[in-house]
């Protein structure tokens, strides 16, 4: 072996050495208060919100089976109270993996009808795989499912779960405690960084735009926001955010009357030169962003 190949073959099992190390890295949950009964928990994956109620704790989302008894010790450091109710915002695995490690006598799953079908078809796989047993598989599944949207009442707050259509899925739902005055936004919203629009689940663009206007029609100045990930937000980032999405899409629309094709479109680093600094960095590229506008507006 000439000694720039064995210098390589050492660079590669260095790089596989760090991977390994970086997929086992601890992942520490914190907590951002956000109102007097409101937190945010961050670990790995969608953020999960916490409402600490008069005699039950109420959480929506719940990040990966592996995380679960970090995130149970984070949230018994809030609350003694019991989960009762644990709300799926939608079906992808970073915000319902711990649904079964979660779900017991005195926890109950609750989520937008096509949150249910979507989790049962993977989890039905993987029990085919025999990567989960029956009672995990029966677990996972939402108990309780809405098809517009579900109230609950606890003291002086009012939580309002309400579906939005075919936005980052088919299955999506915003979460808005009216009194302590937080919206979470599961995947709808990821702030300072370009969206992940799932369309082989129900995403669209057009959805997606439409749902962030909702959310902006129910809030106010003082809402904070718990985006699905990214640090909390307001009004005014949302409102923003909203911008440079009708923005790419009014690009791309053009584009595509102009006869543009997908590569032309993937390579057309122009049309979202102006937030590729804000909001290019994070798991979705500007490339990506711009295939999935041109894909999800050309079948429209
Ligand atoms: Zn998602």
């Amino acid at each position: 072996m000439k000694p720039l190949a064995i210098l390589n073959t050492c660079l590669l099992f260095l790089c596989s050495i760090l991977t390994i190390h970086a997929q086992n890295k601890e992942v520490v949950i914190t907590v951002d208060t956000l109102s007097p009964q409101v937190y945010m928990l961050t670990g790995q994956g969608g953020n999960i919100g916490i409402y600490v109620g008069t005699d039950h704790v109420f959480m929506i989302d719940d990040q990966f089976d592996r995380l679960s008894e970090k995130i149970k010790a984070s949230i018994a450091q809030l609350s003694d109270k019991p989960i009762a109710f644990l709300f799926n915002t939608h079906m992808h695995g970073d915000h319902t993996g711990g649904n079964a490690s979660f779900n017991g006598p005195q926890t109950t799953i609750i989520a937008h009808d096509n949150v249910r079908g979507r989790v049962m078809e993977r989890e039905k796989k993987n029990l085919e795989e025999a990567k989960i047993n029956e009672t995990f598989y029966e677990n996972m599944l939402p108990e309780i499912t809405f098809s517009d949207d579900i109230s609950f009442y606890d003291g002086d707050e009012t939580i309002l779960g309400f579906h939005v259509h075919e936005a980052h899925t088919d299955g999506d739902a915003l979460v808005y405690f009216m009194t302590n005055n937080v919206l979470h936004m599961g995947d709808t919203y990821f702030a300072g960084r370009f969206p992940y629009i799932d369309l082989n689940s129900g995403g669209s663009v057009n959805g997606l735009i439409d749902t962030q206007k909702k959310a902006l029609m129910v809030i106010n100045d003082e809402t904070v926001i718990i985006p699905g990930h990214g640090r909390p937000s307001n009004k005014k980032e949302l409102s923003a955010y909203t911008v440079m999405l009708e923005e790419i899409r009014d690009k791309v629309v053009q584009a595509i009357k102009e006869g543009a094709s997908l590569e032309e479109v993937k390579a057309n680093s122009a049309i979202t030169a102006p937030y590729d600094a804000t909001h290019g960095g994070g798991f979705i590229s500007s490339e990506a962003i711009r295939e999935t506008f041109y894909k999800s507006l050309r079948s429209q």
